[in-house]
């Protein structure tokens, strides 16, 4: 696919609902293939305690929560945002328990089983609506992707399979990296996953592009942004039945730290 899906073309597209077929677990090989890999991520990420603060802001929210699942257990304020005022609504109506708000108990029972069983989920799906305090909109091809609002430097930002849908060319992923940057404090931590070597993926019936991205893109373009990696997983894809609806190839978590000089 060599069209890029823009911004305008996101609002008047992408379906919220569509979208959330692939989190149906148990019921969507492809989405269950992609969560359960970047939930164990985060799980060993944010619920070991090794990555913790106050506030992290979670970019290109989409209509989903599961991201934050581990996170609220080491963060006491998250932020949530996306370009899409309909997915900022998508969020809101699950934040404030209204009807029709997606179920995300069986992610959830998930989660709290990777984690131990620490939690149940009830108790970390209050965790979670009480941590989540805002859902902004917000655009990462700005300078300050919160733009008109001025956010107090965080402690994590945490992106996931937002960048290569949202960037035209490798030019455009480097600003982002540098714009979201500008989020985070001296010494905080970018957490970033996604997919490697994509062209599209499939919203209900609309093809979207996907930035077509290669572990040795990110390795040398995170550090040009002033960021140090600390950690860079990949995983293969191993259904390879629904190409029709992405062609990924891998999977990749990276967890990286903005220089202290920058
Ligand atoms: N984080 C979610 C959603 C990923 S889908 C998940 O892990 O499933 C890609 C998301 O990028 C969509 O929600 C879309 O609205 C958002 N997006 C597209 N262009 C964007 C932009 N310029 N700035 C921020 N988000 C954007």
């Amino acid at each position: 696919m060599d069209e890029f899906t823009g911004g305008d073309v996101y609002q008047k597209e992408f379906n919220p609902q569509a979208y959330l077929e692939y989190f149906k677990f148990g019921s969507h090989t492809l989405g269950d293939e992609s969560i359960t890999y970047y939930l164990e991520c985060l799980c060993q990420t944010f619920a070991s305690g090794s990555l913790r603060g106050d506030t992290l802001i979670d970019i290109g929210s989409g209509p989903t929560i599961y991201q934050l699942m581990s996170a609220c257990e080491s963060f006491e304020t998250i932020i949530a945002s996306d370009y899409l005022d309909q997915n900022v609504q998508e969020i809101e109506k699950w934040r404030k328990n209204e009807p029709g708000a997606f179920d995300w108990s069986p992610v959830g029972i998930y989660v709290c089983e990777l984690e131990g069983k620490r939690t149940k989920w009830p108790e970390k799906e209050a965790k979670l609506r009480r941590a989540i305090q805002r859902v902004l909109k917000c655009d990462v091809n700005l300078q300050n992707p919160m733009a008109p609002l001025h956010l107090p430097p965080a402690d994590c930002v945490l992106s996931t399979e937002c960048l290569e849908a949202a960037c035209k060319d490798q030019a455009s992923y480097r600003a982002a990296l540098s714009n979201i940057s500008s989020l985070l404090k001296p010494g905080g931590h970018l957490v970033l996953c996604g997919v490697l070597e994509t062209t599209f993926y499939m919203v209900g019936t609309w093809k979207f592009s996907s930035l077509f991205l290669t572990e040795e893109f990110l390795k040398e373009a995170l550090p040009a942004s002033g960021f140090n990696i600390v950690q860079f997983k990949t995983k293969s894809r191993v259904d390879k039945g629904m190409l029709d609806l992405c062609d990924l190839t891998e999977f990749y978590f990276i967890v990286a730290q903005k220089g202290t000089e920058a």
